[in-house]
């Protein structure tokens, strides 16, 4: 099993109070403790064979977790395989980039644009698209809404990834969360292009959302591109296992369509390092 999508941060360096106040409603109330310590993250990631994990850089939510940090953090396990993060609105965001994928080893991209404040299809993202899409490095978008009162909504449309797939058709690209509750129109956008695809982190504690989108996924045809991925520490990693595999529960025994087994075990087992070209 692998896992595309898990954070690694500490709140008390990289996010502003208003940040941590907020990631509050993230589960319903639930308290989250947002950072990360080595020991557990390596007991959550206990199931998977590989585990992508990054940050975020997000000025205007206040988050600005550094790629050394992830870096330092991914050198530490052979499992570990650590994302740079970039946030377009801030000037010197090329340069860092640059450092990030070409010296600290980090083999793929997270971009968050609702928490940045950014249209994915903005020009100034240009830069960031063409260099992964040249380099075989596949980048991990937030996309769907999130609990940060600054964030807009309106950049988190999944469709908005329709125009950056047709301008960049060979750039792998992973919508995170199904787009999160706009889950038909992520996939609308991973049905039409071949290298764009979407993770199922932090759903399965919706169910009757998760139940609906995998559905949806199942009559498009679309579930070959689907991975899966954690969202941790917001989710552990074997609950959101048993979520998956416990997808159709919330319909008891109504006479509705259910998830087949094979679709369930297909998001389970798949190489997703594999399908997005991430270097060993
Ligand atoms: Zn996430």
């Amino acid at each position: 099993m692998q896992n595309i999508h898990s954070h690694v941060w500490n709140q008390d360096e990289h996010f502003t109070p208003q940040m941590i106040a907020e990631a509050q409603i993230a589960r319903g109330g639930e308290p989250v403790d947002l950072t990360v310590r080595f020991d557990a993250l390596m007991q959550d990631v206990e199931p998977f064979e590989k585990v992508v994990i990054f940050g975020l850089k997000a000025r205007l939510s206040g988050v600005w977790v550094p790629d050394e940090y992830v870096a330092a953090l991914a050198a530490q396990d052979d499992k570990l395989y650590g994302f740079a993060s970039c946030d377009p609105t801030q000037p010197d965001y090329v340069e860092e980039l640059h450092d990030a994928l070409e010296d600290l080893g980090l083999c793929g991209l997270k971009m968050g644009p609702i928490y940045a404040g950014f249209d994915p299809r903005d020009p100034r993202c240009d830069v960031a698209y063409r260099y992964c899409e040249d380099h075989g490095l596949p980048i991990v978008f937030h996309t769907g809404t999130t609990f940060n009162q600054a964030a807009p909504l309106g950049v988190s449309r999944p469709w908005l990834f329709d125009e950056v797939a047709i301008r960049h058709p060979e750039l792998r690209m992973v919508l995170a969360h199904v787009g999160h509750p706009f889950s038909g129109e992520c996939l609308a956008v991973i049905r039409k292009h071949p290298h764009v695809y979407a993770d199922i982190s932090a759903i399965f504690y919706r169910p009757w959302q998760f139940y609906n989108t995998m559905i949806l996924a199942q009559e498009y045809g679309v579930t070959h591109k689907l991975l899966f991925g954690t969202d941790y520490p917001f989710a552990r990693g074997q609950e959101s296992i048993d979520g998956l595999r416990h997808v159709n529960a919330v319909i008891g025994t109504a006479t509705l369509p259910r998830v087949s087994e094979e679709v369930i075990e297909g998001i389970l087992t798949r190489d997703a390092f594999a399908l997005l070209g991430i270097a060993e």
